[in-house]
């Protein structure tokens, strides 16, 4: 199968006034269709400016990203990228900030519509169409936030921590929920997260970046016992308490070598 992206030699330099920062170099990546990665690292290691370049936010300084095999020159709407933040405009019911993407690209059809209410309904925000982002939990507006990604049918999913921000119990039935819609939905997903366990419970492989340039360090392949399991119950799975001690020892690595 042809991959969904793939970045060759990407490099990028951030230049302000006062200095050029190396912020990621010799990035290499390749995603199949349905895959599910994640990037874990330290902060400051290049994990936003890699998945901005992937959206076609930012233009590498060198290398090359291809999406389905073409060159990406700017946004695509067969990527959705999802931030820490929710970023719903508080002036705007539910339903019309999940419309919001299609509206903005002239796609709103009554079928997307209809479609669009169907997956609020399945994410359990049913009834919630009519209100304001304000009269929601921070778990439900990162739903109604999931579903405005959702719904203009990217086929990649770029996730920037967003999970971060909620409580655990939250966190954990988010998990769940986005793995359950992304594999019904055959979506390919590449998530950032500092939560390791998460890494492991949802993804097909996790890479450990390191800073200072941003680069690849190593990658983890998650064994099929816990990737056939609902993230979930993928913690109490045998393998995980290993996978998890030798991506920390590499994580702890990282972090050392920095501090020296
Ligand atoms: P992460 O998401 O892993 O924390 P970032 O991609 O945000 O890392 O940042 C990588 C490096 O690039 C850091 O050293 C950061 O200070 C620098 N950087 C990020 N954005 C900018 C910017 N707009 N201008 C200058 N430097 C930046
Ligand atoms: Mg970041």
């Amino acid at each position: 199968m042809d991959p969904v992206i793939e970045l060759q030699g990407v490099e990028h330099v951030y230049v302000t006034d006062r200095e050029a920062v190396l912020a990621l170099e010799g990035m290499n990546l390749t995603v199949q269709p349905g895959e599910f990665i994640s990037l874990v690292g330290p902060s400051g290691c290049g994990k936003t400016t890699l998945l901005s370049i992937m959206a076609g936010l930012l233009t590498p300084s060198r290398g090359r990203v291809l999406l389905h095999g073409r060159p990406v020159t700017g946004p695509d709407p067969e990527v959705g990228y999802m931030l820490q933040q929710d970023y719903l405009f508080p002036w705007r019911r539910i339903l019309d900030n999940a419309l919001i993407g299609l509206e903005l690209r002239g796609q709103l059809t009554p079928e997307r519509k209809e479609s669009v209410v169907q997956l609020l309904e399945g994410m359990g925000l049913g009834g919630t169409e009519n209100l304001y982002p304000s009269q929601l939990s921070g778990g439900m507006r990162q739903r109604v936030a999931l579903v405005r990604t959702l719904a203009a049918e990217p086929d990649l999913l770029l996730l920037d921590e967003p999970f971060s921000a909620l409580d655990y119990q939250t966190k954990l039935q988010l998990e769940d929920l986005i793995a359950e819609t992304l594999q019904a939905r055959h979506k390919t997903a590449i998530l950032v997260t500092h939560d390791l366990a998460e890494a492991i419970a949802v993804s097909d492989r996790v890479i450990v970046l390191a800073a200072g340039p941003g680069r690849i360090r190593k990658t983890f392949e998650v064994p099929e016992n816990i990737r056939l399991t609902q993230p979930f119950y993928a913690r109490e799975q045998e393998g995980f308490n290993e996978l998890f001690h030798q991506i920390w020892k590499e994580l702890e690595a990282t972090e050392r070598k920095e501090g020296t």
